[in-house]
């Protein structure tokens, strides 16, 4: 019981501490550089995003982000081994060190056409929102922070990461945890897209490409020879039994399959393609093992059904990993986000999402993920549109919740 007063007083203290902060002089002009320079962010938005940012190839914004970086005076500015830029504004003390960071990767390949259109305050191009505003924010909050000599006790590092969409698997993110800033972060916040909105529950997924294989032959002359296609079927019907929980939700696709050779064969070869996804990391790794042992047991009873005929083997190949975590939402570091969020107009909801913060939120580093402001629909499609509307409280919410946390 005493436990639960003093939490309660906790939360109320650091709720009452971010919106006190936005009180605190240098808060404010910092609060007006934002109002006043927001135009500008939105046109360094636009041409951030007019530079190509396909999958595995960010290294020309990343080359722009190096320079905007060094321009608005951070220190230690550096690209590292996977290609992330980074650079840090150094408080009284190295301790605690925030880590804020948006990333430079598009869903968008090699070749797309990444002009920006703008009518009025209606901005349209693929990447615009996710994540050329997540960037354009964090820039945002790095002049203001400069512009108004906002002082903070401890540190705030930056960076523009690669990798976060699709296949690119969080390998930035995942970087900067092991490698670069190992042991070095404390808490993490991670712009991406685009609202008031924050996420605390990271939903992680392992992605599969499975491969069976058998010698292959005639369907009528080998009939009673061992069948990959078969074996497959066997492996399909028992991930589609699969118990999962509603809750925490635990989901498992089948999502592509392919293979075989012609109607009169028996296939040498087949392969599908497998999602698993949970907010829990023990419910993903439970139905990881069960998928497991699904492949290998289809594979048994397909050898037993045609003995002697050949065998089939199953290769699971892991083309996916994004780790499974969360930061409770009566975490510091949730109701400072809360809070933050309040003082700008938002109604703070909490959401569920696979981001960048599922590697730290996996660390048990605190983390979460914040939208950059404005509006808009489209995330992933050529027409993505971005509304500018407003967007500034995205970055004023952005920079209270940095000053917030970097203390
Ligand atoms: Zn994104």
């Amino acid at each position: 019981m005493r436990f639960f007063v003093s939490v309660l007083f906790a939360s109320a203290l650091l709720a009452q501490d971010a919106a006190r902060l936005a009180e605190d002089p240098a808060i404010k002009v910092a609060f007006a550089a934002i109002q006043k320079n927001e135009p500008h962010f939105i046109d360094e938005q636009i041409r951030i995003c007019e530079i190509p940012a396909p999958p595995f190839h960010e290294e020309a914004r990343a080359k722009e982000l190096e320079r905007l970086f060094q321009q608005a005076g951070l220190h230690e500015v550096r690209i590292d081994k996977a290609g992330n830029v980074i650079g840090v504004r150094p408080g009284a003390s190295p301790h605690p060190n925030l880590l804020l960071q948006a990333h430079l990767d598009t869903v968008f390949p090699e070749g797309t056409n990444v002009k920006v259109t703008r009518e009025g305050t209606l901005l349209k191009g693929p990447g615009i929102g996710d994540d050329c505003r997540g960037l354009a924010t964090m820039l945002g909050v790095i002049r203001a922070l400069e512009e108004a000599h906002v002082k903070t006790p401890g540190t705030i590092t930056f960076a523009a990461d690669v990798g976060e969409e699709g296949l690119g698997d969080l390998r930035g993110t995942k970087e900067l945890f092991n490698n670069t800033l190992k042991g070095q972060i404390d808490k993490f916040i991670s712009i991406d897209g685009l609202g008031l909105g924050i996420t605390n529950i990271g939903v992680g997924s392992y992605r599969y490409r499975v491969e069976f294989k058998g010698p292959g032959g005639h369907s009528f002359g080998a009939f009673g020879m061992v069948n990959p296609i078969q074996a497959m079927g066997r492996a399909i019907a028992k991930i589609d039994n699969f118990d999962v929980p509603k809750n925490p939700k635990t989901t498992f696709n089948v999502g592509r399959v392919g293979g075989g050779t012609s109607v009169n064969a028996i296939p040498f070869e087949c392969w599908m393609e497998v999602d698993m996804r949970s907010a829990d990391k023990n419910s993903l790794e439970a139905v990881n093992a069960k998928f497991k042992a699904a492949i290998a047991e289809a594979v048994e009873e397909e050898n037993k059904r045609w003995p002697g005929h050949g065998t089939v083997t199953a290769s699971p190949e892991l083309v996916g990993l994004r780790p499974a975590g969360s930061t409770p939402a009566d975490s510091a570091i949730v109701i400072a986000a809360v809070a933050a969020t309040k003082v700008v107009g938002g109604s703070g909801r909490l959401g569920e999402g696979s981001t960048d913060a599922n590697v730290p939120m996996n660390l048990g580093i605190p983390a979460i993920t914040i939208g950059g402001g404005g509006r808009g629909s489209g995330a992933h499609a050529l027409d993505e549109q971005f509304d500018t509307k407003d967007s500034y409280l995205g970055t004023e919410r952005a920079l209270l919740l940095a000053v917030a946390l970097a203390r």
